[in-house]
């Protein structure tokens, strides 16, 4: 199966990898064998290897670092990590290039009188930082600051950014730019398993016969489970749910193209089928749940023929997807993006979770409901950022969660807030609203990555001080800053990520950071010192320091991993999931390296069962008009783009694997009516903004639907500032706009 379906760009990596890997083992072997041949000039000659996970995507490859004098000088993909098995996609065999780049900052600038930014030294830098926050907590209280951190950071770094501005400086509103892709999932998470737990291994989708992709494109996203998927000796059924015919859609063997935000239609008409037909798991329902009767009462109007007018997927192929499930015998459900970011994606994340606990596919292999995360440390955020979730994944509102964090970081119970962080939509409001008037941006870009772009850069713009720490001076957002903090990057710092699947797993230092540049963690010590609350993270003295403290943290609680002893531990065991609780290991004796949630029927709710939940569907927030006719998506564009680009951009080679110009699809048939031509510039408008785009034909998207990839920095400027209810993640999916020729 593997090499006819497989993607020739996969091909074309394999290659790449191939030579590059290739070439290193020649040049070792021949250092090993072959004494009397021409020798490598000594730059390409390692004399140590280390290895790391990658810091992009949550997907967490481990990368091989070859060393020389303790500098990186080349790496390739580990082949014994458990994880990507001596795979990398273009973005983890271009990590170290990144690092070169000229906009990395060297120095802390500071905004002057004149409007300029000017060099200064860190000393002047953290006392700025106190002092200006210090004015306007003074003048407008300590709930008018607040930080906007990253799922891009080690675990050690956000949980010390977390625990220095909540119990040291006692600020009171944090959020994430994990907000923006993952809060979904762990909210749909919380809600129905009573935790925020991706269920699943990635050994699942190697085992599973039949696998759900529901508004992810895998080959672009995640291009390294694509291959786990091509690895499956099953021969399953690789099913599509998306609007868009993706390069994933195009590889599956059935893509059902629903119609834009009909998600919620779709699965509960598949469940309503499921029903009618008694196609259920009665014994894991009774076992293990809750709340089914009334989920089958709420699905009677969805019948297959309502959902099939709302998704416009006929009756027949829906009573076909509802028996291929039943019938499975190992069914996975993974979803991404195209569920998280909607107006309505809570509720849709659980349509999805219920037809795995319908069914009994969850806690077995090759089953689950299984949320893949975005970024490299987004699990790591959702545990330890201390944003919307007290540290592991405890709970701010909960009085003996408080004590038990203040007594287990030895700090006065009193340090730890009793409310909930605003989200990051609401900083932004409180910001539109005066409330908010100082902000500390900890590696993000939201002048480029939130919603409504044109309405953020005047908010952002509105702030009293504004500060960004980041690797590069470049960014939309690091321009604005009226004080910017110069950041080490991936490479030249360590700790700790969590990926997808909830391995554990280590990064290195392998360069000096450049110039003045300091890790976050240093960073933050810096500050603590300057805010003088110091003391209170004196056992926090580094990163894995801080990594037994969060060990301890997590304790009794279903992360539970204090049976990790110390870094050696998980590089020893090629990453480590959590739970590792010391029952685990006295048990088990060794550690092994797939293991799944929920194996034993056993939730996190009190009474241990797993909750059915459910809402009516509600009409897209902004619907096309007569106005603006088309609807318009947004996704990734390739594997070589990552995010606001702030990093794939300064690598020749990524460069050369993606469109240098933004530029939308569009079906040849709405072009043709519009008078549009492939290949030209055109205006793309929405009632927020308008950008220049290049125009290609395609029949990824149906009539009616157009594409622009995320990547670019003008596509926010069209977005709608729609948030789901639960969440309140983006709705980046949905908006209307309008296209027309450029000369007009
Ligand atoms: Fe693996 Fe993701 Fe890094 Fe690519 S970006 S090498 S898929 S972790």
């Amino acid at each position: 199966m593997s090499s006819k379906r497989r993607p020739s760009w996969t091909q074309s990596i394999d290659a790449w990898m191939h030579r590059r890997e290739g070439k290193m083992t020649r040049e070792l072997e021949r250092e090993k064998l072959s004494p009397h041949l021409p020798q490598l000039p000594t730059r390409l000659k390692p004399d140590a290897v280390t290895h790391s996970v990658c810091g992009y995507c949550s997907t967490g490859c481990s990368l091989k670092i070859h060393l020389r004098d303790e500098q990186a000088i080349g790496l390739s993909p580990h082949h014994r990590y458990p994880v990507n098995q001596g795979m990398a996609c273009p973005k983890g065999w271009e990590s170290l290039t990144v690092l070169d780049a000229p906009d990395r900052g060297t120095t802390p600038l500071l905004r002057n009188q004149e409007g300029e930014m000017q060099a200064v030294s860190w000393d002047v830098a953290t006392q700025t930082f106190v002092e200006r926050f210090q004015s306007v907590i003074e003048r407008h209280g300590i709930g008018s600051v607040a930080w906007l951190s990253t799922g891009q950071i080690a675990t050690e770094e956000m949980a010390y950014i977390g625990a220095l501005a909540k119990f040291g400086m006692g600020w009171l509103h944090g959020d994430g730019n994990t907000r923006q892709c993952m809060a979904t999932a762990v909210a749909a998470y919380q809600q129905s398993f009573g935790f925020d737990a991706p269920p699943y291994t990635y050994a699942d989708l190697e085992s599973s016969d039949v696998i759900l992709l529901i508004g992810s494109n895998l080959c672009i996203a995640h291009p390294i489970l694509w291959q786990r998927i091509m690895q499956n000796p099953h021969h399953p059924r690789i099913i599509v749910i998306d609007p868009r015919n993706t390069e994933t859609a195009q590889l599956a063997t059935d893509h059902f193209a629903i119609r834009p935000k009909s998600d919620l239609e779709f699965f509960y008409g598949i469940a309503h089928i499921l029903l009618q037909n008694g196609w259920i798991d009665r014994d894991t329902i009774n076992a293990s749940t809750t709340g089914f009767e009334a989920f089958a009462s709420f699905l009677q109007p969805y019948t297959a023929e309502l959902a099939s007018a709302a998704s416009g997927i006929p009756v027949s192929r829906l009573q076909w997807l509802a028996e291929t499930i039943a019938s499975g015998e190992r069914v996975s459900f993974w979803w991404t993006m195209g569920v998280n970011q909607g107006h309505q994606s809570t509720r849709t994340a659980q349509a999805i979770i219920n037809l795995a606990l319908m069914t009994g596919n969850i806690g077995k292999p090759g089953t689950g409901a299984n949320s893949i995360t975005g970024q490299c440390n987004a699990m790591g955020s959702r545990l330890f950022s201390n944003t919307t979730s007290l540290l592991g994944g405890h709970d701010f509102l909960n009085a003996s969660h408080r004590h038990r964090v203040a007594e287990r970081l030895n700090i006065p119970v009193e340090r730890i807030p009793t409310s909930k962080s605003l989200a990051y939509d609401q900083i932004m409001e409180g910001i539109r609203d005066g409330s908010i008037r100082g902000l500390w941006v900890i590696a993000t870009n939201p002048a480029h990555s939130w919603i409504h772009q044109n309405d953020a850069r005047k908010l952002l713009q509105q702030l009293d001080f504004l500060v960004v720490q980041d690797m590069y001076t470049s960014t939309e957002t690091a321009q604005m800053a009226d004080l910017f903090l110069p950041a080490a990057g991936w490479g030249e710092k360590q700790g700790t990520f969590i990926n997808s699947e909830r391995r554990i797993g280590l990064i290195r230092q392998v360069k000096s950071p450049p110039g003045e540049a300091l890790s976050d963690f240093d960073i933050c010590q810096r500050i603590a010192t300057a805010y003088g609350c110091e003391s209170l993270l004196e056992e926090w003295r580094d990163p894995e320091s801080v990594f037994r403290i969060l060990a301890r943290l997590s304790e009794g609680q279903p992360c539970d991993f204090s049976a990790i002893e110390n870094y050696e531990m998980i590089a020893a065991n090629g990453g480590i999931q959590w739970p590792l609780r010391p029952d685990d290991m006295a048990e088990q004796g060794t550690i092994n390296p797939q293991r799944r949630l929920f194996e034993n029927g056993q939730y996190f709710h009190p009474n241990g069962r797993a909750k059915f939940l459910f809402e009516p569907a509600q009409a897209m927030p902004e619907a096309p008009s007569a106005s603006f006719p088309l609807l318009l998506i947004t996704g990734r564009g390739t594997s070589a783009q990552w995010h606001t680009q702030t990093r794939t951009e300064k690598s020749p080679i990524l460069r050369k694997l993606y469109p240098a110009h933004p530029y939308l699809e569009m079906h040849p048939d709405d072009a043709a009516r519009a008078g549009l031509h492939n290949g030209k510039w055109v205006w793309v408008e929405s009632s927020r903004g308008r950008i220049e785009v290049v125009l290609r034909l395609s029949n990824t998207v149906s009539p009616g639907m157009v594409f622009i990839p995320m990547h670019y920095a003008v596509t926010n400027q069209l977005t709608f500032p729609a948030f789901d209810p639960h969440s309140r993640q983006p709705s980046y999916k949905a908006c209307a706009v309008r296209i027309f020729p450029k000369e007009h």
